[in-house]
């Protein structure tokens, strides 16, 4: 079977995609469902049809893939969530939103503002006295903008409250923003692995690996070829279960994960896939000079080695020219560029054309999540596929 895309739900909504004898204008009129259009962080946003319950139950039963969430996360307990309101919460980039106006039931947004490079001192000192005074057993936080308000309460000497456990969604958490979350928080981390199409996926569990949530989704794996990675690394496809709303076969999530080899956890959770890591977006993806697939995990590890930096963003501007952009309060450039430079030819290729450039702040894409590395030319993830596991969607059309 082919995979299923976000080309595909655009062409097929909503008839298409519901279940034999539903009614979208019955489902919206009775508060069943909503519709509900994703920032697009690849490609075109796409509109979903959004079931609650259905996603509450998702989240759910991704807890009990993690003993720390199975004990905090009752279904009662408060959670803050700290995100770009692009992606969930309230936007109000003009006037400050009192906190009353960002809570939602047992939901506390702790920010409103869709560019983070606006926050001043103000706005994160009323977000850690929010933490305070809401006292959440679950923080939920995209991984960036977390780091972001980390390295201010470093810096200013200031303390925060710690809450059960921080879920780490939306984007991937680099080794620099867990490096930076951790000299504030000293709590258990788990990143939660999943999107607004197919709900919960994986959960990663206290001993570090990605367990599948195999009651609410099936997830087929393609493996890259060897020469980019395969057979560990791959694509994902996920068919999302019981959802009575809305029925999604082999997805393309858009989404490269490493499968772990040992196919065992100490944890002792059996069943579905089990990750050693996710490696991220198929969007994230660069070149080496000699054409080989580069993954956002492994260009991380690489430029996770340098010391002092806050941000990074790679763009690969054609096939051997690469241009990275660095935060760093370093005052020797001249030792930290030579650093990277060698880093990345390391990665890349000797032949790789480096430039290294110095920022204030790096600012997040349009969809309001962080992009860490790009291609300034289009990459067809198809063509990197181990083609004895994986059929090019031209191939089974034709
Ligand atoms: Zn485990």
């Amino acid at each position: 079977m082919p995979a299923f895309t976000k080309k595909d739900i655009r062409e097929n909504f909503p008839q298409g995609l519901l279940p034999k004898g539903r009614d979208v204008r019955r489902g919206l009129t009775s508060g069943e469902i909503d519709l509900v259009k994703t920032s697009g962080s690849t490609g075109d946003a796409v509109t979903n049809i959004w079931n609650q319950k259905w996603w509450d139950a998702s989240e759910k039963a991704s807890w009990s893939l993690n003993s720390v969430a199975t004990n905090v996360a009752t279904g009662e307990h408060r959670e803050a969530i700290l995100a770009n309101p692009r992606n969930v919460g309230f936007i109000s980039d003009e006037a400050e939103l009192p906190m009353e106006k960002r809570c939602l039931s047992r939901f506390l947004y702790l920010n409103e503002k869709t560019d983070p490079l606006s926050w001043t001192p103000e706005h994160m000192d009323r977000m850690i006295r929010e933490l305070e005074v809401f006292r959440p057993a679950v923080l939920e936080a995209n991984p960036s903008l977390l780091a972001r308000l980390c390295r201010y309460i470093v810096s200013s000497g200031k303390t925060v409250f710690q809450p059960g456990l921080i879920v780490f969604t939306y984007e991937y958490p680099t080794k620099f923003h867990y490096q930076q979350i951790l000299q504030a928080f000293r709590v258990p981390i788990a990143s939660s692995y999943g999107t607004t199409e197919v709900g919960y996926v994986f959960m990663q569990c206290e001993k570090g690996k990605l367990h599948q949530n195999v009651q609410y989704c099936r997830v087929d794996f393609q493996p890259l070829k060897p020469e980019h990675g395969g057979p560990h690394v791959g694509r994902i496809l996920v068919t999302t279960f019981n959802n009575p709303w809305y029925i999604l076969v082999r997805f393309d999530v858009g989404d490269l994960v490493r499968l772990d080899e040992e196919g065992a956890c100490p944890c002792g959770r059996q069943g579905g896939l089990i990750l050693s890591t996710t490696e991220g977006r198929s969007a994230n993806v660069t070149l080496t000079c000699g054409g080989r697939l580069v993954t956002l995990r492994e260009l991380d590890n690489a430029v996770s080695v340098l010391e002092d930096v806050e941000q990074y963003r790679l763009d690969q501007l054609s096939r051997d020219e690469y241009r990275l952009h660095l935060v760093s309060p370093r005052t020797d450039r001249k030792t930290l560029s030579g650093q990277a430079d060698r880093v990345l030819e390391k990665l890349y290729g000797e032949e790789a054309d480096i430039s290294v450039v110095f920022e204030t702040d790096i600012a997040p894409s349009s969809s309001g999540k962080y992009s860490i590395s790009e291609t300034s030319f289009p990459i067809n993830l198809e063509d990197f596929l181990d083609t004895r596991y994986a059929r090019k969607a031209t191939t089974i059309a034709g």
